[in-house]
Order: structure tokens, then sequence, then C-alpha cells
């Protein structure tokens, strides 16, 4: 769905990512761990269009991201990105965070955007907190309904950037067993994580990043007991 070719991106003088090749095919989980600073950020939200490439290009079902023809809510609807600190509108329900995507970037009625936001609130187990405001959520409860929202604009790639950083450790639980769900119904998902269990159980590829560039990439069983790289091996070294 997504080839990446030799992306780069500099901040200034600084290199962040460096001549990335890399693709994301239809139902696939992939996992990106590596150190703080490798990254990994970085590429999600290139991939999202949240900062542009310095050089390189991204390519969805074969065309360009940077064509002037593309139009970015809707790419981002197909694309879509759940972040470590959840994002959502403060000032709106949980109902209408659901739906305020639906109805201006897809062009949906109020109607509909309310059926698909209450499906995929229902999915996540949302349902019961539909009137309540962001501010009135635990971390977890605002991670599930950041996933509906995502999901109620029919992506066909979500992106995950430590979606259970900000998690008290008693709320992990909850949002990875929606992603675990998400996996098994074949969403294709690509998972920036710390949780070293979640991309050795659930993700189909593990992708390890060091600064900037892919250092190695590969089945979990294999980067996990047999990593080739050096930094791979620091890296896993100092995490299990
Ligand atoms: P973490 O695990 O801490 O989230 P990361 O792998 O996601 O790290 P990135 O956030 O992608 O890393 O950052 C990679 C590098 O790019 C870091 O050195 C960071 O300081 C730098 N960087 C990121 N965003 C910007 C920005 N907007 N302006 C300047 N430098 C930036
Ligand atoms: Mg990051």
């Amino acid at each position: 769905i997504i080839t990446i070719k030799h992306l780069s991106k500099s901040f200034g003088t600084h290199e962040v990512l460096k001549d990335i090749d890399f693709s994301v095919r239809s139902g696939d989980v992939t996992s990106i761990i590596g150190a703080s600073g490798s990254g990994k950020s970085t590429l999600l939200r290139c991939i999202n269009m949240l900062e542009p490439a310095t050089s390189g290009e991204i390519l969805y079902h074969g065309k360009s991201i940077h064509d002037r023809s593309v139009n970015q809510a809707k790419y981002r609807s197909k694309v879509g990105m759940v972040f470590q600190s959840f994002n959502l509108f403060n000032n709106m329900t949980v109902l209408k965070n659901c739906m305020i995507g639906q109805m201006k970037v897809l062009g949906r009625s109020r109607g509909e955007a309310e059926e698909k936001a209450r499906e995929y609130l229902d999915k996540v187990g949302m349902l019961p907190f539909i009137n309540a405001r962001p501010r009135q959520l635990s971390g977890g409860q605002k991670q599930r309904v950041a996933i509906s929202r995502a999901l109620a604009m029919d992506p066909e790639v979500l992106l995950f950037d430590e979606p259970t950083s900000a998690l008290d450790p008693e709320m992990v639980g909850e949002v990875i067993g929606v992603m675990k769900q998400l996996a098994a119904e074949g969403m294709t998902m690509l998972v920036v994580t710390h949780e070293m269990s979640f991309a050795r159980t659930v993700s189909k590829n593990v992708v390890f990043m060091a600064d900037g560039v892919i250092e190695e990439q590969g089945a979990p069983d294999d980067i996990f007991e047999n990593p080739q790289r050096e930094r791979t091996r620091d890296f896993l070294a100092r995490y299990l």
C-alpha cells in the first residue's frame, strides 16, 4: 500500500532520516522499535504528511503523496494516525470527536457519521461514554476513543506512535487489547512501540531503527532471537 524510496529528512543540518527504503503491505502489522531520537516519530510523521520529506518519495498505491493533486485531509483519512498524547478535541464530546472528520473530510451526513461513530465506539467498549468530554476520561479510555475516531474514517492503514507510552501501567492492556483485535481482523498497522511483547507476538515484521537508518528488519523471531547487527543486540539487551 505504501512504498518509501530513498526518504531523507533533515531539520537544519541535522539529518534525522537517512535514505530510508521500506514498504507496508496490505494486512501486515509492522512494529518499529529503536532508541529515543532514532527517527521513529519523524518517519511516521512523514508518512502521515505532518512533515515534508527533504528528499526521496513516499508512494501510496504507487502514486507520490507529494503530488499536488493529493488532498492531505483525504489522504490522512486513509492513512490514519494515533498519537501518544491522543490529540482529541477537548471541547467536543466523545461522539462528536468521532463524527467531525467524517462530516468535514468525507462529506458524510450527520446521521451516517453518528452511526459509524457509534459502531466503532462500541467496538472499543466506549459506547457508554459518548456524551463525556475527553477530560473526564482516563488515558486508556481517551486512547480507545482516538482509535475509534481513526477507524470511523475507514482507513486503509493505521499509524500508531507509542500509543501506550503516556498511559498508566494498568491501562496499557486495554489499548493493546484493542490493537490486537484490529490486527486479528486484518487491519494494516505500522506501530512505533516500546512494548516488546506486542512487537514480538502481534507483528509480522519488526523494523529496528538507529540514528535515522533502518539498521535491521525481519520476522519478530529472527529479530528477537537472532539479531544480526550489533546495535540491534545492544538495544534488545537493554530492553529485554
Ligand atoms: P522517541 O523514542 O524519543 O520518541 P524518536 O525515535 O521518535 O524518539 P524523533 O522524534 O523522530 O525520534 O526524533 C529524531 C531526531 O529528530 C531527534 O534528534 C529530534 O531531536 C529531532 N527532531 C524531531 N523533530 C524535530 C523538529 N521539529 N525540529 C528539529 N529537530 C527535530
Ligand atoms: Mg517518538
